[in-house]
This record gives structure tokens, C-alpha cells and sequence, in this order.
């Protein structure tokens, strides 16, 4: 099963209608929480996710919206008696505010702290990449092998079924049929995460070829200079993001308290995003992956 769960969409000071930051992005066995702000326990039981569903915590950045709710979170996967290992990821710069953050939730979780100061994996198939605010952040994207897509009129045609496919899948060949002749190829899918940043290379590449791209959009296009001033993104520069990217599905979030409504900066990023079916969040909302492409 493959879903994002936006758990909170406000930057800085959550609203009566926005939480602070919190994803939890559910991908085959793994739940991986992107930056638990404050009140991100609570928000996970208004989405119907149990803590113990957490297997791995990834960080952009260390400012409190994005960092404040990793102590609750932690506690609560302890009383709730979760036993796996819980690797933390963030930016190594953030050590100390995080182990501080650790140390507040007291024993418990088997945390892992993982931190990383340059762009690379972190673990399989999930990287980061540096982005540019104001304090070191990196965002995250995840990436799955590419693999192929069998044909059921081409498996019938050479006569094979059942277990002899699975045998197919494992070693390439069964008798005189090759997984090629039956099967064509298929792009492994990717979500990205681009979370409190300016427009930069690091972004850019985030986005690229992204089937499912989460990216902060803090300001509307007529706030430009404030969002020059704070290094965020423009919903508009968010938008040409995903358009330049070819990402598939562009959701935005991380909005700044000042617009009660967002529909302006929905449309100012859809004007720019190309192909991309784009979304502003709401706490609470899910989004699965987009079909896949074609390769
Ligand atoms: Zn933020």
C-alpha cells in the first residue's frame, strides 16, 4: 500500500484549521513520518494511524514546525510497546537540538540516529539532497527499483501460468521464454519532499520525474519578496518545480498563517506546473501515487 497522509499544513504558527507539518507517507511495508511539528500525535489519531505504523523518521530541517512533535511521537511508540528499530534521519548541523529532542521522550523506541551532512542514500532507495534555508535542510525523495510489468495475453500465448512465473521473475528465463518476450519494462515510482526552501539545484532535482511531489509553498506569488527574504517557495515557484520536473501529482502545503484561503495559491501554482495535477492540502488529506507511466 502506497499513501501520503498530510497530518498538518501550516508553517510557523499552526491556525485554527491548519496543524503544524507532519506527513506520514505509507509505502509498502514502511511508514516513514517527514518533519513531526507539534501536535502531530494528536493529528495521527484524527487520521486513524497508530504510532507503532512508524518505521523510520526523516528530518529536513530542525526548525521547531518541523521537529517540535518527534518527542510525543516517540513516547507514544513507546507506550504503545512499538519493538522495531526507528531509524531518526536529519541534517547533521540539527545534532544537538535533536538529540534533545530524543532525550525528552525518555527510554523506550529503539531510535537509530542517522545523520547526514551531504547529498546521497540514507538508506534503500530513500536519499536526500541539500536544499537552501535558512538553517541546513535536506529533502527526501524516494525511489523504487525499476522492475517489469508482465502481459497476461503474452504469458497465455506461451502457455505459462502459476509458479512457472514466479520462476520467470526470479531468473529471467523458463524453457525458451525469456521474462522480455513476456513482460515490458516498468519505471520504479518516486515520491519527492521538498520542504523550506528557496528556489535552488537541489530542489530542482527533487522534483525531477517525481510521480508524487510534496513541496512547502509558503507565500503567494504577490509575496515574493517575503519569500525571498525567509528562503520559501512561492506557491507559483512550487508550481514550475513540478512543471519542469514533469512530476505527476504536485500537493502543496507549509502555508503561511496569512492566507485563509488558499485557493489563489492552488492556481498559481497550477499556472506553472505544466501537466502536474496539483493540489493544495488540507490536514487530513491522503493522496496515493499517481498511476504508473509508461516507461
Ligand atoms: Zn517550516
Amino acid at each position: 500500500m502506497r499513501e501520503l497522509i498530510v497530518l498538518g499544513t501550516a508553517s510557523q504558527v499552526p491556525t485554527r484549521t491548519r496543524n503544524h507539518n507532519g506527513y506520514l507517507l505509507r509505502w509498502d511495508g514502511e511508514g516513514l513520518l517527514f518533519d513531526p511539528g507539534e501536535g502531530t500525535q494528536r493529528q495521527m489519531i484524527h487520521a486513524g494511524v497508530a504510532a507503532s505504523s512508524v518505521t523510520r523518521i526523516c528530518l529536513t530541517h530542525v526548525h521547531g514546525d518541523h521537529c517540535f512533535g518527534l518527542p510525543g511521537v516517540l513516547a507514544r511508540m513507546a507506550l504503545d510497546g512499538a519493538g522495531h528499530p526507528v531509524p531518526v534521519h536529519y541534517p547533521a548541523a540539527g545534532e544537538d537540538v535533536v538529540r534533545a529532542l530524543v532525550a525528552l521522550a525518555g527510554p523506550g523506541v529503539d531510535v537509530r540516529l542517522v545523520p547526514h551532512g551531504s547529498a546521497g542514500e540514507v538508506a534503500p532507495g530513500l536519499a536526500v539532497v541539500p536544499l537552501r534555508h535558512r538553517v541546513p535542510a535536506f529533502g527526501y525523495r524516494l525511489v523504487e527499483p525499476d522492475g517489469r510489468t508482465l502481459l497476461s495475453d503474452r504469458l497465455a500465448a506461451v502457455g505459462l501460468s502459476g509458479p512457472a512465473v514466479g520462476r520467470l521473475q526470479r531468473e529471467g528465463r523458463v524453457g525458451g521464454v525469456r521474462l522480455a518476450d513476456v513482460s515490458v519494462p516498468r519505471r520504479g515510482q518516486r515520491f519527492a519532499l521538498v520542504m523550506d526552501t528557496a528556489v535552488c539545484a537541489g530542489a530542482e532535482e527533487l522534483a525531477d520525474g517525481a510521480d508524487l511531489l510534496l513541496t512547502e509553498s509558503t507565500f503567494a506569488d504577490e509575496d515574493e519578496d517575503l519569500a525571498e527574504a525567509y528562503l520559501h517557495l512561492t506557491a507559483g515557484q512550487a508550481g514550475a518545480l513540478a512543471g519542469h520536473g514533469g512530476a505527476g501529482t504536485l500537493v502543496l502545503t507549509h502555508f503561511s498563517a496569512r492566507y485563509p484561503d488558499v485557493t489563489h495559491l492552488a492556481a498559481q501554482a497550477r499556472a506553472r506546473a505544466g501537466a502536474a495535477r496539483v493540489v493544495a492540502a488540507a490536514d487530513l488529506d491522503r493522496f496515493a501515487p499517481p498511476p504508473r507511466r509508461a516507461s
